[in-house]
């Protein structure tokens, strides 16, 4: 495989397989489950997702714009915290679902957004945090600008009664990268605090979050949570981002340079903070392929960017041979938060990327000096 580095590939068996997962749910359960373009925005693959899947969400116009292109004819939601009103004209042309953060969003856009014909709902906060450590994905941290409390939602139908019959669902967002104890944990809160007003309701959406395709998800307790509301009527939504594109992609990289320091480090062609920017921001450690736990094989290097940043730094890997300049490395898991969140800083080149199908790869993507430039 000779690939200029460095380089996405996405593995179209590995979509179809998580998609196929996914539409097994869908189709036990009767629920309707939609691609999060946040995590995964490659349109290459949306035939191929719209063969599975209902259709996808927005985090505000263009990827709405980008569903509306490249899945033509599907279920087209989206989310923002707080729409444009430049915006909102063109939103309402292209989207049957709209959900509104606050109930002030409700009241400024929702009679609007219902006289056009689009479902309407609004996202809550069931105030049930379920993850530790990661405060940043954290929608139920105090003080979260996300979702309308019971006490906002209380306080703003007592100002404006009428609210309530702009609203066809309710949607909850709360989960990163976990499993259905934690839904069902939320569904409880959710239950508690907003269960009264779901017989008004139409539908209800369990955001996303959910690693349904991940090895050992508990996917019967999923769907017995989905059955708790489909029995109350209502039609379930999932809009997970990471769970269609788990596993199903890898950055490709070459070994520059190998300081050979009393911590030896490998200097790669790819860049933690511009090219896998969740290594940093998050911060996890990224699976790269025949490699071991620093000290768990003979040879531990710590990989690093090309960029001036300090902290550019993938992380510490051991290998059973020693590094050389010129050899390839594959870090694996690498389709999602990655082409959608890449970057150009220190004029870094964006990878290209190529799609697999079998053993061929497929160019579908290059970028050079002028996407560096353009867009300064
Ligand atoms: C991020 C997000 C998703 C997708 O989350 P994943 O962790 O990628 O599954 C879905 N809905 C909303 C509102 C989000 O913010």
């Amino acid at each position: 495989m000779n690939l200029r580095t460095p380089c996405y590939i996405i593995d179209t068996e590995r979509i179809e397989s998580n998609l196929k997962i996914l539409k097994g749910v869908m189709d036990r359960t009767g629920c309707r489950i939609l691609l999060a373009q946040k995590a995964f925005s490659c349109y290459a693959f949306y035939p191929l997702i719209a063969k599975y899947l209902c259709g996808a969400t927005a985090s505000g116009l263009y990827e709405a714009r980008l569903c509306h292109e490249e899945m033509p004819g599907r279920e087209n939601h989206i989310f923002s915290p707080a729409f444009k009103p430049a915006d909102f004209d063109e939103i309402t042309t292209i989207c049957d679902h709209i959900v509104f953060n606050s109930m002030r969003q409700l009241s400024l856009y929702g009679e609007k957004a219902r006289q056009r014909g689009l479902s309407v709902g609004l996202r809550v906060n069931p105030e049930k945090s379920t993850q530790e450590g990661h405060a940043i994905y954290d929608p139920c941290a105090p003080g979260s600008r996300l979702g309308t409390t019971l006490q906002e939602f209380v306080d703003g139908l007592k100002r404006n009664p009428q609210l309530l019959q702009l609203l066809d669902g309710l949607h909850f967002h709360t989960l990163c990268e976990q499993d259905s104890d934690a839904l069902e944990v939320t569904l409880d809160a959710f239950e508690a605090r907003f269960g009264r007003w779901l017989p008004q309701m139409k539908w209800v959406n369990f955001g996303g979050g959910h690693h349904i395709t991940r090895p050992g998800y508990d996917i019967p307790r999923l769907e017995r949570c989905i059955g708790r509301m489909t029995a109350r009527g209502l039609t379930v939504y999932l809009e997970p981002g990471e769970a269609v594109a788990l596993n199903a992609g890898y950055l490709l990289t070459t070994v520059l340079e190998v300081q050979h320091k009393e911590q030896p480090v490998a200097i790669i062609d790819a860049s933690a903070a511009c090219h896998m920017p969740d290594v940093i921001e998050m911060p996890y450690r990224p699976p790269l392929e025949g490699s071991g736990e620093p000290g768990e094989k003979p040879f531990t290097y710590r990989l690093g960017g090309p960029t001036c940043l300090a902290g550019d730094i993938v992380g510490d890997y051991s290998f059973d041979t020693q590094l050389t300049e010129g050899q390839k490395l594959t870090f694996d898991d690498m389709a999602i938060y990655s082409m959608v969140k890449n970057n150009t800083f220190n004029g870094m080149p964006l990878p290209d990327i190529y799609i697999k199908e079998g053993t061929n790869y497929r160019l579908w993507k290059t970028f050079g000096y002028e996407d560096f430039k353009g867009r300064i």
